[in-house]
């Protein structure tokens, strides 16, 4: 068995798309709204059965590869990669010359990671950083769940480490790990003295680091150092803690964003669990796409007094924008999360349980600032809340929130909406930024007709039991679509050459897909994937019919593709008939006009 069939035998199509987006069971497949294009009802269809996907409204689909790969935007390699990690599949390891750079790389932090967590669990050189995690209640469990480390107060302790590790100095730079010298050649540590978080991506790898100082020694240098971007690290699309907390998160269907790494292994440690942050950044459109794959509830922690100042720099604009539903989190006492946490774990287990949508907060927050109701105050208000308002996408929120404001300083909706525009064409913001960020790859829409030969075969695949009356009711002619007529030759043939009718024998899709596989190799590719399509949509659409509505469905579309094959013929026997009677040809038109009153009258007994 190859890697990849050994991948698929272990993973489910439906769970590692689950990862991604939200699917809803509908029959014995999946829906969800489509992740590559924007629309409004799903014709995103994810079949366990085939253990494929196909969107109907942008005609992308394949099976769990090529979702990984569309989805996070890399390539088969990489795809590879993660879904073994996620199936157990341990991949023939790659000689380490052959590496590629950024394999290099996350070799380096990999092997960084595990030296510097050593080095806290264990040297005599680290245990002011151990005496300070102590202090800071950090548990014996969580040093080792976050693989918290200790970067050695030296200049070249790590450089060192890993040049002997067969590491070249300019790899461990490109890693982020080293700085070079502003005089002469060399490379010095770049984390010197500092408890190491390592940051890691979605599925686990560590892709960076972020180094909080120890107090005393050098007082300029800053509290927090994080990677520098690198081939390997972004930080506009790294969500830190995202590998823990994916499955609390859908769990409780909520993502908690707090500021610090601090905050989300106190969190942790106080059993809330469905935590992530984003550090030394503002929230971007990647890490709401990447946050969104497992919840569509955001919820940020702030603490009173940052709550207008810094909420949109915290990129709840952004988040607005997202069509998501964004709450808030007050922080009950201290100035993060983990001070709360370290006074008092029930007032955050409290606090997370039931934030509050996010202009609510902001409505009161804002009211309590400015309570007198004078003009002044008035114009504070809306200045600070309707840039909020005026991001909302969904327009019904929006409304919401303008009537709501409206009445409570008691200014009519129609002038906050003009005060609205005005400060969005100031602005020259778009409100519906995230959505039109989505390319419209939406396919043509189909021709009528064509869309019922589709349905036809996709019953006939899917249910198989409808061959026999499909193939007595509609003759191969009345397909027109080139590649759907090929199709259901194929199947005409197979079902009355290769079933041993006298036995009884059914109709067996997987019979039919290796009859299939005796094709030339693309004829046999295109009608297989035609064929896993046509199943899809018949899941799609369905899937809450019974056996009385599907073969009523059969009828009108067998009868819809008789009548609209007659019409053609119709206009084919007129074509024809002119031709006959510019040449003169008595024979032919006598011929043709007999076809044409008997096709006349076959249409109209169908209307009858
Ligand atoms: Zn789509």
């Amino acid at each position: 068995m190859s890697q990849v069939d050994d991948i698929k035998s272990r993973l489910d199509v439906v769970d590692v798309i689950s990862e991604y987006i939200q699917l809803k069971p509908a029959g014995v497949s999946f829906r969800a709204l489509c992740p590559f294009h924007a629309e409004k009802s799903p014709s995103f269809i994810v079949s366990r059965e085939r253990q494929l996907w196909h969107c109907f409204g942008c005609a992308e689909g394949g099976d769990m590869f090529s979702f990984v790969m569309k989805h996070e935007n890399i390539d088969f390699p990489e795809a590879l990669k993660i879904l073994a990690q996620k199936a157990g599949v341990e991949l023939v390891r790659e000689d380490p010359k052959k590496l590629n750079q950024k394999n290099l790389l996350l070799a380096i932090n990999d092997l960084t990671a595990k030296f510097w967590h050593k080095i806290l669990l264990s040297s005599s050189q680290a245990e002011h950083a151990r005496e300070y995690l102590r202090s800071r209640n950090i548990s014996q469990e969580s040093i080792e769940d976050y693989m918290i480390g200790f970067a050695p107060d030296s200049w070249d302790t790590t450089m060192k480490f890993l040049h002997e590790r067969g590491f070249k100095p300019q790899d461990i730079f490109l890693a982020g790990l080293a700085i070079k010298k502003e005089r002469g050649d060399g490379f010095y540590d770049r984390f010197r003295n500092r408890i190491i978080f390592p940051i890691r991506d979605s599925h686990g790898t560590c892709v960076g680091f972020g180094g909080r100082a120890l107090g005393g020694g050098d007082e300029k240098s800053a509290k927090y150092i994080n990677s520098p971007q690198t081939p390997i690290y972004n930080k506009s699309s790294i969500v830190f803690n995202l590998d823990n907390a994916k499955s609390a998160i859908k769990e409780k269907d909520l993502t908690i964003m707090v500021e610090g790494y601090m905050d989300v292994i106190s969190s942790n440690q106080a059993g809330v669990k469905n935590v992530v942050a984003i550090s030394g950044t503002a929230i971007t459109q990647d890490h709401i796409r990447i946050v969104k794959r497992f919840s569509n509830n955001i919820a940020i922690a702030f603490d009173a007094d940052e709550a207008g100042q810094k909420a949109s720099f915290r990129g709840t604009d952004l988040i607005l924008g997202a069509d998501m539903n964004l709450k808030a989190i007050s922080i009950p006492s201290g100035k993060d999360p983990d001070e709360c946490i370290q006074k008092n774990p029930e007032d955050w287990r409290r606090a997370t349980s039931a934030p509050e949508p996010f202009m609510e907060y902001m409505l009161n927050v804002t009211l309590k600032k400015y309570p007198s109701m004078g003009a002044e105050d008035k114009k504070n208000i809306t200045t600070k809340l309707l840039p909020f308002i005026a991001k909302i996408s969904n327009i019904v929120e929006q409304a919401h929130w303008l009537k709501k404001l409206s009445s409570v300083i008691d200014i009519s909706d129609n002038v906050l909406r003009e005060a609205m525009r005005g400060f969005l064409q100031k602005n020259n913001y778009s409100t519906h930024g995230a959505i039109e960020e989505k390319k419209q790859a939406r396919a043509l829409p189909k021709e009528r007709s064509i869309q019922l030969e589709e349905m036809l075969l996709a019953i006939a695949l899917k249910y198989p039991h409808y061959v026999p009356f499909i193939i007595d009711h509609c003759g191969p002619e009345y397909i027109k679509d080139t590649k759907l007529n090929a199709l259901y030759k194929k199947l005409i043939i197979y079902y009355t050459k290769f079933i041993d009718h006298e036995r009884s024998e059914e109709f067996q899709l997987n019979n039919f897909y290796d009859f299939l596989s005796g094709e030339d190799m693309s004829d046999e590719n295109n009608h297989q994937k035609l064929s896993d399509t046509l199943i899809l949509l018949a899941e799609k659409d369905y899937f809450d019919y019974d056996a009385i509505r599907i073969k009523e469905e059969l009828q009108n579309i067998i009868s819809f593709l008789y009548s609209y094959h007659l019409r053609l013929e119709l206009q084919s026997i007129k074509r024809q008939l002119e031709e006959a009677e510019k040449l003169g040809d008595i024979e032919k038109i006598k011929e043709l006009s007999k076809q044409f009153s008997r096709t006349t009258d076959e249409i109209s007994l169908l209307s009858l």
